[in-house]
């Protein structure tokens, strides 16, 4: 499931593709993905120009000439494919929504479960609408928007374990299972720890562990981001080295503990990964 580094790994390829762009064509193959496709998408923005795009939490909101803004959800399986005017484009299954620029570029959104989403809104009020106006700050922003500090005074009043709070768009944006684990791995907290019970210094920490970890995976994704037309297209996923996450039983990654061993727990009817003896 995309998560923040690679919603934003998505968001870059399409600011390539995409940026001061005008629409020459839009087509909808099917439009019932988590919600439906508004009916005037292809109107709204066939035409127009892609001014800006920006990422917030886990979406993607173009912002176009009109004022008109589309807000793209990746769901749990949803990618962008982009063919540049020398490629071939056939629909292929799971296709949904093709969109050609004025100099013949196509951008494919695939999603095969199809719980991915895209609205318009008004460019001028987006932040404004929900999910956002709740969302919480943007971990990779600046540090007076995002710091130890801020995340304490949102941890402290929250009773649950850390691990699924971290999880709540509310308490920090863009985060979700992969690398809420792999940030309370790097900080040495326990993911059952609750969340009002972390010291000052441990969310100093965590803060920082997160940041870390996000930006150490937008690398990652930037490195494929420049091989992605050799390959097939597609963007949003890229091989990863994880330290902890979906490693049961096999040694955590950088880990001096000795054990090595990484343990698999339930936590909220997700899998949390963890080091017991790093983790405290
Ligand atoms: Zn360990």
């Amino acid at each position: 499931m995309p998560e923040l580094p690679e919603v934003e790994t998505v968001r870059r390829g399409l600011v390539q593709a995409l940026l001061c762009k005008r629409f020459s064509d839009v087509f909808v193959y099917r439009s019932d993905l988590r919600f439906p496709i508004p009916e005037n998408f292809c109107s709204a923005l066939k035409g127009r120009t892609v001014s800006e795009l920006v990422r917030r939490g886990k979406y993607i909101v173009g912002i176009l000439d009109s004022g008109c803004a589309f807000i793209l959800h990746l769901g749990m399986s949803g990618r962008a494919k982009i063919f540049d005017s020398q490629t071939p484009y056939h629909p292929e299954k799971h296709d949904h929504v093709m969109l050609e620029t004025e100099d013949g570029i196509r951008i494919v959104y695939h999603d095969p479960r199809r719980f991915g989403f895209i609205r318009l809104e008004d460019a001028a009020k987006w932040q404004e609408l929900p999910p956002f106006d709740r969302m919480g700050p943007e971990p990779m922003a600046e540090e007076h928007v995002f710091n130890g500090q801020i995340l304490r005074e949102v941890l402290l009043s929250r009773s649950g374990p850390v691990k699924n709070v971290l999880l709540d768009q509310r308490v920090v944006a863009g985060l979700g299972n992969i690398y809420v684990c792999e940030a309370l791995f790097d900080a040495g907290i326990s993911p059952e720890r609750s969340a009002y019970s972390l010291g000052e210094s441990e969310c100093s920490r965590l803060a920082r562990s997160i940041r870390k970890i996000l930006e150490r995976a937008i690398d990652a994704g930037g490195s494929t981001l420049r091989d992605y037309q050799k390959t097939d297209g597609s963007l949003g996923y890229f091989q990863h080295q994880f330290s902890v996450y979906g490693r049961e039983g096999r040694p955590c990654g950088g880990c001096d503990c000795g054990k090595g061993a990484v343990v698999r727990t339930v936590q909220a009817g997700r899998s949390t990964f963890s080091c017991p003896v790093k983790q405290v």
